[in-house]
């Protein structure tokens, strides 16, 4: 019988990988049209916090595969792992967020079943029994549709920002953790894992951040960062840039937005001196409520904007910023 969907939580040192939550709100919204059960894997050593905080989402089950060689990430010993899951659960579905560690994993393990790996999926429609992904090709200029026409199960993953983690829906009571054992005595590791490193010292996880302030450039040259950094800092807001910011060294690389930079769903994204080039948008479009400022009232960013000033930014910054800080009483 089949196990519905399966959904992989990735964690790290014991934490949750917060796009997992993402994916979870996926697959909910997929199970709400196909009446599918839903359940969520998690591998490592030292899982039960992560497996506690995921019981509690609307899920039917928790499984939980522990082994010594899974304690640290190697591509082997995961794909060793959740291959003997797949194979004793059975679902129709294996879902996973379209993180680096699944892009390392997952196609290994899709090939090693035999089955087909759509990735980066932005969204899903239901069409007839056929679950249907879109996904973006050519820089994100052009949405494509596809339906797998293999047997199941499907491997699908979406990419950062494409659901709201805040969505995701809790359960009435927490899902059942049920440990699962492998036997992965035969799986060779044949990679060993370093310990972390940054590559850039200041090195920041955007993703995360509840409220970014991206230039572009129309702030024209590096001292001008100045003003936005104070903005910045009178919202508590990360900063962040398009490309050219950052092939300047205005900012570190760490800092671009963007298909070739990270991809950020916060609660508030300003758009500032931003053209909206397709490139720049795939990696913020998703934001809950995005605010441009651009002199060119013809911006493509305002095509996307919630709200949109029209004007001078070396005008509407340090006006803002006052503003701000009058609002916090400083
Ligand atoms: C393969 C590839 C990958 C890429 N990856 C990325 C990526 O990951 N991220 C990314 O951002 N780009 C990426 N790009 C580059 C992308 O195509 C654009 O060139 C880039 O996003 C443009 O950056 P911008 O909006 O800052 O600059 P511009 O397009 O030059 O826009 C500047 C904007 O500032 C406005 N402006 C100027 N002066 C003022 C002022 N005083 N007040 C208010 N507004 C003002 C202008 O009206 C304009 O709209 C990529 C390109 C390629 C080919």
């Amino acid at each position: 019988m089949s196990e519905g969907i399966l959904l992989f939580i990735e964690q790290r040192d014991g934490k949750l990988n917060r796009t997992s939550l993402e994916t979870l709100v996926a697959v909910q919204k997929i199970a709400a049209t196909t009446g599918d059960t839903t359940s969520a894997v998690v591998l490592g050593q030292g899982i039960n916090e992560v497996a506690t905080e995921i019981a509690a989402k609307k899920l039917a089950k928790v499984y939980t595969v522990e082994d010594d060689k899974l304690a640290t990430y190697t591509p082997d010993a995961y794909v060793g792992a959740l291959k003997q899951v797949i194979e004793k659960l059975n679902p129709r579905m294996v879902a996973f967020s379209h993180t680096y560690r699944v892009r390392d994993f997952a196609p290994r393990l899709t090939a090693a079943l035999g089955k087909t790996f759509v990735t980066d999926c932005i969204s899903f429609r239901q069409d007839g029994n056929d679950t249907v992904f879109t996904r973006q090709i050519f820089q994100g200029k052009i949405n494509t549709d596809v339906r797998v026409q293999s047997a199941p199960p499907i491997f699908v993953s979406f990419q950062a920002g494409s659901y709201r983690a805040d969505l995701a829906e809790v359960g009435d009571a927490p899902a059942a953790v049920e440990a699962l054992a492998v036997d992965l005595s035969s799986v060779d590791v044949r990679t060993q894992t370093e310990a972390p490193f940054q590559e850039a010292k200041q090195a920041v996880d955007l993703t995360q951040a509840p409220l970014i302030v991206a230039i572009g450039r129309g702030i024209k040259e590096k001292d001008n960062i100045k003003i936005i950094e104070d903005l910045a800092a009178a919202m508590g807001a990360e900063i962040a840039a398009s490309r050219p910011i950052c092939d300047n060294e205005w900012l570190p690389m760490d800092r671009q937005i963007g298909s070739s930079g990270q991809t950020v769903a916060p609660k508030l994204y300003l758009a500032i001196g931003i053209s909206g080039a397709i490139q720049h948008v795939v990696g913020m479009k998703n934001s809950q409520t995005i605010v441009a400022i651009n002199k060119d009232p013809e911006a493509p960013i305002f095509d996307i904007a919630d709200y949109g000033i029209v004007g001078d930014l070396f005008d509407i910054i340090p006006a803002l910023t006052a503003e701000v800080k009058k609002a916090k009483g400083e």
